[in-house]
């Protein structure tokens, strides 16, 4: 069975053990996924993160999920696209390994992630989805306490195009 399964839906809403956040720096919200979390999850969310005094890009953090169904959530931050000049696909792998490296410890068995890097942060979204797909794809080779992941597109369009990207 494919423990990796590509979906369309609202993140906030999903029932799982972690949702991961696309985050930035600073750990204190933003727009797009790590916005609606923030909102979805509550005030004591903010707080939490405040305490985590930021994160580097490609690096993960955990809170508690607070008003969300998940129990965890893993912040990560992706790479800005600058053209693929600065380390930006190491980045990207980076952040996918980094959160489920943070989701063996906290004995997350179900987890799903945004398409990182590809709102704001302008990644090119066919590449950063096979980024996401092989480097989630290797890290379950060797990690068998995770059972299910899932790939969470926020609109048909980028349902379909991951996808594609992902098969070609
Ligand atoms: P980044 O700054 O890492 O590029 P964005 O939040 O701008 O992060 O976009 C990352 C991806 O998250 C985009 O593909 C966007 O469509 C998607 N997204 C935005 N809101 C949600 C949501 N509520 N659930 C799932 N995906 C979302």
């Amino acid at each position: 069975m494919n423990k990796i399964e590509i979906i369309q839906a609202d993140i906030t809403q999903l029932n799982v053990d972690a949702i991961v956040n696309a985050a930035n720096n600073s750990l204190m919200g933003g727009g797009g996924v790590d916005g609606a979390i923030h909102k979805a999850a509550g005030k004591e969310l903010l707080e939490e993160c405040r305490l985590l005094k930021g994160c580097a890009t490609g690096r993960s953090k955990v809170t508690k999920g607070y008003n969300l169904k998940a129990k965890y959530i893993i912040h990560t931050v992706g790479p800005v696209w600058n053209n693929g000049t600065q380390n930006e696909k190491e980045l990207l792998a980076s952040c996918y390994k980094t959160a489920l490296e943070l989701a063996v410890q906290y004995q997350v068995k179900t987890i799903a992630f945004p398409s990182i890097s590809t709102g704001a942060y302008r990644f090119p979204f066919d590449q950063a989805a096979k980024i996401a797909e092989q480097t989630i794809s290797a890290f379950l080779k060797a990690a068998n306490t995770i059972e299910k992941v899932y790939l969470v597109c926020f609109s048909e369009k980028d349902l379909h195009q991951m996808k594609r990207a992902i098969e070609k």
